[in-house]
């Protein structure tokens, strides 16, 4: 059942071949056999897994099932849940149990799935590596002496080990997708606000997106029609037509030896030049798959993105930003950790503030209001508002001529365990060709496309797909038709049986 899809697990269940229970079990068996080494998860509670399993068995029982109904879902210890500790990586928040459950949280439990667990994830989801958890770093289950990728690492990991069918994530700047491709996993960042962000811990407000980690393409569709929907409470959610992500994967194909003809994939050439420089494993497995998509009757059509060089610093500027200011009202007074010795409030505040952030959140706090501050604001703040518009017009522009985009998830696989923690500028290029995408609001997926060799080791290539605004079921449909080709998708971590 570890190795199962969310329809053959959604089959298994309606059929009473297992109990929603018993599956649970089985995951929570799981964790508590390769949670010590991989530490993808921050929070398990069993109880609480097991009483929503019951819940499920009845509904399932009595005939009120849907399709996710009984199946396990892990949970980014940033979607606040209620009655769980919420932590968001961080010491601030380490003792905070959540009075109510985000928008993502209640449309997984009203779809019927278990919680198993909260998990780990780089403090604030601010980082590329997991490395900056207050609660220690993810090991990668391809190789643990890796990381397994950031933010989303908890998350990534725990898919990938079979330590859950799916999970969820967030993607400010490529956390879905980048510890999608360092694990081996298939992983969607949807167009800015079709997930609600309502319970979602704050990082960038305007860049914050949530969506499905999964092993396929399917069953990223599967979890994102129920996390996808308009919701009042956040005003940034947009109000569309529900849509069925699964329709185009289900459609036949006119000409089933070519499923994607028809299809124009760009190939921006800043993402295959010197700007962005590629290992050259990673290179040859994405040209390899330019080779398979063609086979598969896709158009290539060459294009330019010129001002997606600028992404990563306009980035650095915004991001930090909207975190400082996000990140305000953690001051020890409302919730969370205060500093057990202070004389008065306001070095209440500041020792709270000093000593319950990590260096990352702390050195994005001091540029966020730097960048904002009086004399700064135009130089930096407006100049990267002004980058981050023009990256928007080269997406509209390149959308003209091409239905999706194609590149590298990342310009490497997953890197060593400390390679990068000591050089943050370093740790930020990881996400070159992920970060244009979330300055747009765009869509974009990464999928297992190769792999490579590292030593004894054989460690997971990821392919991005970037889609036009509300081009879901088309890039989730490019990914099955590759998927359905190939087999990259489902090997599975020596070691990890
Ligand atoms: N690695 C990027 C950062 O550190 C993106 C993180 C994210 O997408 N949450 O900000």
């Amino acid at each position: 059942m570890i190795n199962a899809s969310l329809s053959e697990l959604s089959r298994a269940l309606s059929a009473g071949h297992i109990s929603s229970v018993e599956l649970t079990q089985e995951f929570l068996r799981r964790i508590a056999r390769l949670n010590p080494t991989l530490n993808a998860f921050i929070t398990v509670d069993e109880e609480k897994s097991l009483a929503q399993a019951r819940a499920a068995d009845a509904a399932l029982s009595a005939g009120t099932a849907g399709p996710l109904t009984g199946i396990p879902v892990a949970q980014k210890d940033l979607f606040c849940a209620k009655g769980w500790l919420t932590t968001c990586g961080s010491k601030i928040l380490s003792n905070f149990v959540s009075p109510y459950d985000a928008a993502v949280v209640e449309r997984l439990n009203e779809a019927g799935m278990v919680c198993l667990g909260k998990t780990n994830m780089d403090e604030f989801a601010m980082g590329s590596s997991n490395e900056t958890s207050f609660y220690g770093p993810v090991r990668n289950p391809w190789d643990t002496g890796r990381v397994a990728g950031g933010s989303s690492g908890g998350s990534a990991a725990a898919v990938a080990a079979r330590l859950a069918p799916v999970a969820t994530g967030t993607d400010t700047g490529g956390s879905i997708r980048q510890p999608a491709a360092f694990s081996g996993l298939c992983g969607l960042k949807p167009s800015y606000g079709i997930v609600s962000r309502w319970g979602m811990v704050a990082f960038a407000s305007s860049l914050d997106q949530a969506g499905p980690m999964a092993r396929s393409a399917r069953d990223c569709a599967l979890l994102l029609n129920a996390m996808a929907g308009f919701d009042p409470r956040d005003s940034t959610s947009i109000e569309r037509a529900p849509e069925d992500y699964c329709r185009e994967l289900d459609a036949p194909a006119a000409d089933p030896a070519k499923p994607l003809a028809g299809l124009r994939i760009g190939l921006p050439r800043e993402f295959f030049d010197d700007t962005a420089p590629c290992d050259p494993q990673t290179s040859a497995a994405v040209a390899a798959s330019i080779e398979e998509l063609r086979r598969l009757g896709a158009q290539t059509i060459e294009l330019s993105l010129p001002n997606v060089r600028h992404g990563i610093s306009a980035y650095y500027v915004i991001a930090p930003a909207e975190a400082s200011s996000n990140l305000s009202r953690f001051d020890g007074v409302r919730y969370g950790w205060r500093a057990p010795d202070y004389s008065n409030l306001e070095d209440m505040y500041c020792k709270t503030r000093a000593q319950g952030f990590g260096a990352e959140v702390k050195r994005r706090v001091l540029i966020g209001a730097y960048v904002l501050s009086h004399g700064y604001y135009d130089a930096f703040y407006l100049q990267a508002q002004r980058i981050r518009r023009l990256i928007a017009a080269d997406f509209a522009a390149a959308f003209t001529q091409c239905d999706l985009l194609l590149g590298p998830t990342s310009p490497d696989i997953a890197f060593a365990l400390g390679e990068k923690t000591d050089d943050p500028v370093q740790m930020y290029l990881t996400d070159i060709y992920t970060i244009a995408v979330n300055l747009a609001g765009l869509p974009g997926i990464s999928i297992p496309c190769g792999f490579a060799q590292a030593g004894e080791k054989s460690l997971p290539i990821g392919l991005q797909l970037i889609g036009n605004y509300f081009s879901e079921a088309r890039l989730l449909n490019a990914a099955h038709r590759y998927q359905q080709a190939t087999d990259w998708h489902t090997r599975i971590p020596e070691g990890i049986e």
